[in-house]
């Protein structure tokens, strides 16, 4: 009976860290854990992601493909697949709007201490800046998906978010050889806003593996997503640069309240005022000349009284700091 409940709770343990799903592990980790991307914008974005390479015989004609069909994508390299040969295929993800992030060969790489783990980031990062002119972003994919809390506390030490992949938006079958037509169908069926699909254009021992059914998969993929109204992203327009992904947005969404200003319409006023001892009163009017007082949220008609506002808005070069967004009305 014991040994039963040892061999349950140890398989939990393994599970929590390897479960190609978010845990208990994940959960603990906050906002340094992406394995889905909060809502965003106001398309539903998928976001495509590649692992393992740069594949000299993979990755540039997957770079071709998606140049060809206008979507970006995000790249999860392995340090050592880098090299002189492989730059010039990074340059060109660089150059081309794509994320570059840093992906690991090695599963155990979930049992360093935090600084080791810290240290091993910044050195394929400075490697990758060194050799392709551009540093990756603050986003981390450990191999295979093993990872740790200790993990997590070198993510944080280092700044990185560590980004998994949604729920079957994957291209690895579990009895089956993959194809491009069996992988692009899975995560197009699987696809919702926010998605991070994970396909693999390289192999963590063999930089040089046929990943042909990358290119397939990303090439039937692309069109039938687009057809439904996805747009594509960047995973490392999602991490900040320090490496933590943003607080979803408060749902339901609130529309701004918009207010007329010859033509145009002031959608918020973020008006900032430095502090000083001369202002009195946040929500009155400003103290000084030239200034604003902090307002924040929708406007109201009333706020349409507010000159100094106005003027912000107008001039779209709002002063000290402050800032105001001014919308053309449709
Ligand atoms: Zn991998």
């Amino acid at each position: 009976m014991i040994v039963w409940f040892v061999a349950a709770l140890a398989a939990m343990v393994v599970l929590s860290h390897t479960a190609p799903v978010p845990t208990s592990v994940d959960d603990a980790a906050g906002p340094r854990a992406l394995w889905h991307v909060p809502p965003r914008g106001d398309r539903p974005t998928v976001y495509l992601t590649y692992d393992d390479g740069p594949n000299p015989t993979a990755t540039p004609a997957l770079l071709e493909v998606l140049a060809r069909l206008e979507a970006r994508a995000t790249f999860f390299v392995i340090d050592t697949h880098v090299t002189r040969d492989t730059a010039p295929i990074l340059r060109q993800m660089f150059a081309r709007g794509h994320g570059v992030a840093l992906h690991s060969a090695d599963r155990w790489l979930l049992t360093a201490s935090p600084a080791e783990l810290s240290a091993t980031l910044e050195r394929a990062a400075a490697h990758i800046e060194q050799l392709a002119g551009s540093r990756p972003c603050a986003a981390f994919r450990p191999h295979g998906g093993w990872r740790s809390a200790r993990m997590y506390r070198g993510l944080a030490r280092g700044g990185y978010t560590l980004v998994g992949w949604s729920w079957m938006a994957w291209d690895w079958n579990w009895f089956r050889r993959r194809t491009g037509e069996s992988v692009a169908d899975r995560v197009a069926r699987r696809a919702r806003d926010g998605t991070i699909a994970v396909i693999h254009d390289g192999h963590h021992e063999n930089p040089r593996a046929n990943r042909q059914y990358a290119v397939e998969a990303t090439e039937r993929l692309v069109p039938a997503l687009r057809e439904r109204g996805f747009v594509f992203g960047s995973i490392c327009d999602v991490v900040g640069p320090d490496g933590v992904a943003p607080e979803p947005p408060p749902t339901p969404r609130r529309q701004p309240a918009r207010v007329p200003i010859r033509g145009r319409e002031l959608t918020q006023i973020v008006t900032r005022a430095p502090r000083s001892s001369g202002e009195r009163d946040p929500h009155g009017a400003p103290s000084w000349p030239g200034s604003c007082v902090e307002k924040r949220g929708a406007l109201t008609p009333r706020d349409e009284a507010d000159t100094c506002a106005v003027r912000n808005a107008r001039s779209a070069a709002p002063m000290n700091g402050a800032s105001a967004r001014v919308v053309d009305v449709p």
